[in-house]
């Protein structure tokens, strides 16, 4: 088979990329290769009632149409500083226009209309709170999609592009063709080769290992990036409201005083609920929330992130190893009451049905994370929710919830130029598996941005 683009991954930023080709070259041959179903056959056997994972072949909740964004709290974060690194690639200007702009591409297939987050006298009056007591807030816009309408939004862009470009299903790219220094086309599973004029990786978080090996293989250059790992905490709503009523996802930086190492909310989902995630054999935990559905509980992610001492060199693996060692110890994902963890005892199902926090994630263990969690990361994790404390009184409570393990894999980095070509010619790599995005509106606009390049090829705008 020949084409003239052929995408890799039908995530946001892959999705993304396509709509942009087809609206900018028309009449160009785009092929979009994804491992995963369609959104309509996507479905977690967790969610028609297994009560627990089966560990599919490819994980339904991250793989297929719309990728990990399908099942995503599918909160759009309109800030250039948050959700993504594309202020590397370019200005401030530019980026806020690429984000106004996949903004309103959402809003046209059926993202709503509100914003969260738009009372700056609100915003500067915690910005203030935040700072006394060595918390940066970092103010942004939300728009909230919700898990349960994200599916609609995704299956109205595959209406709107089904037909016009090519999609191929359950299709697994093995190998990124290059021959003379410029891109060629994939391989596939079945051994078929693709040529193609232009190839875009937009393979994902889940893919990182895939990738690695590839641009490994591939020569290409791989910029160093922290690891972050850490623990979904999770309180009864009502004691994150001073700080969710103003901005549906408060995120909060904080240096940590024993090891200077930064730590983040990330991932705040009011009246949500904890969920597994299923990575390549290993279990690490997230967590999200409905448009139409509430539990009586708020929960967020706080993650530290470290870079590591020379010579060591692989960030992935180290994570996996840390979330390994919790499903090694838990059986899966691992719960703990921040006061059994403080008093050096772990939890059991009596001490967490003693509590005042009901989980909504019903089958972690209950158990020990100090077990887990290195030194380092677990006192900053501590001395983060003794801050945050001081700003959402109830936060650092004994009952407080906390799931283990998070770890956020986007790990790699590649060298890439201002288009997010790589340094082989008409290679290029978007999205949060190329390192660019860390959520649905950067990963779209990287997207966006690679095609932007390619039309420009094209003699287009
Ligand atoms: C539970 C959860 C909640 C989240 N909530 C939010 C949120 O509220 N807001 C937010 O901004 N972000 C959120 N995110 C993150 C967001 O979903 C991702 O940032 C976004 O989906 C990244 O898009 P992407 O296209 O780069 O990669 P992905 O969405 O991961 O898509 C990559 C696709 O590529 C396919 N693929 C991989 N390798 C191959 C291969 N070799 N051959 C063929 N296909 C391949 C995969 O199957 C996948 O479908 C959440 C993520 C999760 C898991």
């Amino acid at each position: 088979m020949r084409c003239d683009v052929v995408i890799v991954g039908a995530g946001p930023a892959g999705i993304f990329a396509a709509m942009e080709l087809l609206h900018s070259v028309p009449g160009l041959k785009v092929l979009l290769v994804e491992k995963g179903k369609d959104i309509d056959e996507r479905q977690c056997p967790m969610e028609a009632g297994a009560p627990s994972c089966v560990s599919c072949p490819e994980c339904e909740l991250v793989s297929g149409w719309g990728g990990a964004g399908a099942y995503s709290d599918g909160k759009l974060t309109l800030s250039p500083r948050i959700g993504g690194f594309l202020s590397r690639y370019v200005d401030d200007t530019t980026l806020q226009s690429l984000l106004d702009y996949v903004d309103n591409i959402y809003r046209r297939h059926g993202a709503p209309g509100e914003l969260h987050g738009v009372n700056e006298a609100e915003i500067e009056a915690l910005k203030r709170r935040a700072a006394v007591y060595e918390l940066s807030f970092v103010p942004s816009r939300i728009r909230h999609i919700g898990t349960d309408r994200c599916r609609k939004v995704l299956r109205n862009m595959r209406d709107a592009l089904i037909g016009k470009v090519e999609v191929l299903f359950s299709t697994e790219v093995l190998r990124i063709l290059a021959e003379g220094g410029q891109a060629r086309g994939v391989r596939l599973h079945n051994g078929e080769e693709i040529a193609a004029e232009y190839v875009i990786l937009a393979s994902g978080r889940a893919s990182s290992q895939w990738l690695e090996n590839e641009v490994r293989r591939l020569h290409l250059t791989l910029l160093k990036n922290p690891v972050d790992i850490g623990v979904r905490v999770e309180v009864p709503a009502p004691v994150l409201e001073p700080l969710t009523r103003i901005t549906y996802e408060p995120k909060l930086l904080f240096t940590s005083k024993r090891f200077d190492d930064r730590v983040r909310t990330f991932c705040v989902n009011p009246y949500g609920e904890v969920v597994r995630e299923h990575l390549k054999g290993v279990w690490t935990v997230n967590g999200h929330s409905y448009a139409e559905k509430r539990t009586d509980n708020t929960n967020f992610a706080l993650l530290v992130s470290t870079t590591f001492t020379e010579p060591f060199d692989e960030p992935v693996s180290y994570g996996m190893y840390i979330a390994r060692l919790a499903n090694f110890l838990g059986g899966g994902v691992i719960v703990q009451r921040l006061g059994d963890l403080l008093q050096g005892r772990r939890s059991t199902p009596e001490r967490i049905a003693k509590g005042t926090v009901e989980p909504t994630m019903k089958d972690a263990t209950p158990g020990d994370l100090s077990f887990v969690l290195p030194y380092r990361h677990l006192s900053s994790i501590l001395e983060m929710l003794e801050a945050l404390d001081a700003i959402a009184p109830g936060v650092n409570s004994r009952h407080t919830l906390l799931y283990g393990v998070e770890v956020k894999f986007y790990s790699l980095q590649l060298l890439l130029t201002g288009g997010l070509e790589t340094e082989i010619r008409n290679l290029f790599a978007v999205g949060d598996g190329a390192g660019v995005s860390r959520g649905l509106i950067q990963a779209s606009a990287s997207g966006v941005l690679a095609s932007r390049e390619i039309a420009g090829r094209y003699g287009l705008p």
